[in-house]
């Protein structure tokens, strides 16, 4: 039998009510899960007053904060479905999930407040409510405030919706994925199992918790642990660390990106003491910086693989396996199923082939942590799960011991003269070089080759010129000479989105702009 969300936190607040469970360090705010419970039962009443009922959606436009945490419970105590927007959005891009999500309340930061009051112009029904730290009649925390602390019997069941979240947008426009109470405690489980978290950690959520790689692997299972989570509202290398030593953090989930900010730091500066694991995934990393990261942190590191259409995570790289497997995702989580597959055609229809080890095709998936759909899209949910499968849109292969390796998604795919080129493995290469900080690799047309390499480079040092780089690629022993960048580009940055990912349709729009140069 499962429970809803709403019922396991209950459980934690019953077995440790004194206990520190949410903390904001920055504002110096604490609470033990009798407190914070209190607080959830009574944006419970609030929202009931204002009128959300059970199966409407809430929509949250807010950093990182206790009062996200707050309501993402309170929704899920009430059977209101959770909708975190990613906060780096600009309103035309929030209109496109609002009116698909069409919220019954809409929850925002007063630091947002420039977008929203464009969204309301745009759509002038939309109920709002806004999260301020000064006192205002009409805030969030004065609704909540005012409303009664009792709590309410839940009356929901494992099999309702328990959120609708949005993927990435890496690719193209954020999908919104309908989620059960079941799919996440599942999930959850897996996840509290993977990274052994015990009552007596202490995680840092520095991660943006919109996205389902924080709010599922890191901050859910804390909850059903019964540790201890805190709170940063935005990744900031530097304040990361020192509240690491501050409030003797064990335990972080960070996109790689971030790692990499970390790892650009003096970390010696800081002690880390408690820090026993890190977690990190969501977006591929590099070989070389994995290592970094083990020998600057020192710390027992475990690699997540998923996406949010599962939860997400669907395999995990142990932390005894890392230097063994390194560059592998891993083996899949209990309860979920990893293929590696081609289509076969015949006259009618296109059947799954599963290929041999060490044969790269596209990653398929199952579990019990899989989505119900996309909102409002039966044509795309259609195509993304097939007989019971969902079709990653990644490419991978497994080797001998079943280790899945994820060399890039599909539509990434440079084919150049007939031959594949995966960008992963260009990148791979030129992270490799000391005065790469970023690069990002992908294809453009070409007349005669169809399509061409292209790097996108962000330099450590001014002077490492395209001539260094090209003869690093040439006598890389990883990369055929056909793989090698035919232009490079430098820049001071790479557009990425708020999970840490470089977008390459943005890049490769902007590209034909930026000045280029050729080995
Ligand atoms: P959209 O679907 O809107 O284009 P998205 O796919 O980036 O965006 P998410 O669901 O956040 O949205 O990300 C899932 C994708 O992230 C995976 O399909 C995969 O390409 C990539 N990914 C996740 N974890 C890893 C990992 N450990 N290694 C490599 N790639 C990863
Ligand atoms: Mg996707």
């Amino acid at each position: 039998m499962y429970l809803s969300i709403g019922q396991l936190f209950e459980q934690s607040v019953n077995k440790f009510p004194s206990k520190e469970a949410i903390v904001d360090s920055e504002r110096g705010r604490r609470y033990t899960y009798s407190q914070w419970n209190e607080l959830v039962n009574q944006s419970v009443q609030a929202f009931r007053m204002s009128g959300v009922k059970k199966g409407d959606v809430v929509s949250v436009f807010l950093f990182n904060s206790i009062e996200f945490a707050t309501i993402f419970l309170a929704c899920a105590k009430m059977g209101a479905i959770f909708n975190p927007i990613n906060f780096r959005l600009k309103w035309k891009e929030v209109a496109h999930i609002v009116c698909d999500a069409t919220p019954a309340l809409f929850i925002y930061d007063e630091l947002l407040a420039a977008e929203v009051s464009q969204l309301q112009k745009a759509d002038p029904k939309l109920r709002c409510w806004m999260s301020s730290t000064t006192s205002r009649a009409d805030s969030l925390q004065t609704y909540i405030q005012n409303a009664p602390t009792t709590a309410l019997p839940i009356e929901v069941n494992e099999d309702e919706a328990y959120s609708l979240m949005y993927t990435s947008g890496t690719t193209g426009k954020p999908k919104g994925v309908l989620h059960r109470h079941r799919d996440m405690i599942e999930q959850s489980l897996i996840c509290m199992q993977a990274l052994q978290l015990r009552p007596h950690d202490r995680g840092l959520t520095a991660a943006p918790m919109f996205h389902c790689a924080e709010l599922h692997c890191a901050f859910l299972p804390r909850i059903h642990c019964g540790a201890t989570s805190i709170i940063m509202s935005q990744f900031q290398p530097k304040q990361v660390l020192s509240i690491m030593e501050k409030e003797c953090i064990s335990v972080m989930f960070a996109a790689p990106a971030m790692w990499n900010m970390l790892m650009q730091e003096d970390v010696t500066q800081y002690r880390l003491d408690a820090l026993r694991l890190g977690l990190y995934g969501g977006a591929p990393m590099a070989p070389i910086l994995i290592r970094k990261l083990m020998d600057t942190m020192g710390i027992a590191l475990v690699q997540a693989y998923g996406m949010t259409e599962m939860g997400p995570a669907i395999s995990f790289l142990y932390e005894e396996e890392q230097e063994r497997k390194v560059g592998s995702a891993g083996i899949a989580c209990p309860n979920h199923e990893i293929r590696i597959v081609k289509p076969v055609y015949n006259e009618t229809s296109a059947t799954m082939q599963e290929l041999p080890p060490f044969e790269k095709g596209e990653i398929i998936v199952r579990g019990t942590s899989m989505m119900k759909g996309y909102l409002g899209k039966k044509q795309a949910t259609a195509q993304a799960l097939r007989s019971g499968w969902y079709h990653t849109g990644d490419i991978g292969y497994k080797d001998e011991d079943g280790y899945l390796y994820v060399s890039d998604r599909i539509d990434d795919m440079i084919i150049s003269g007939g031959e594949n080129i995966f960008p992963r493995e260009v990148e791979d290469v030129l992270f490799e070089h000391e005065d790469v900080l970023d690069v990002a690799v992908f294809g453009e047309p070409d007349e005669v080759w169809g399509e061409r390499v292209v790097a996108v480079i962000v330099r450590k040092k001014e002077n490492v010129s395209v001539e260094e780089l090209d003869c690093f690629c040439q006598e890389s022993a990883q990369l055929a000479n056909y793989k090698r960048p035919r232009r490079y580009i430098f820049s001071q940055e790479l557009p990425r989105n708020a999970s840490g990912k470089i977008q390459k349709y943005v890049l490769r729009e902007s590209v034909r702009e930026i000045k280029t140069e050729q080995p």
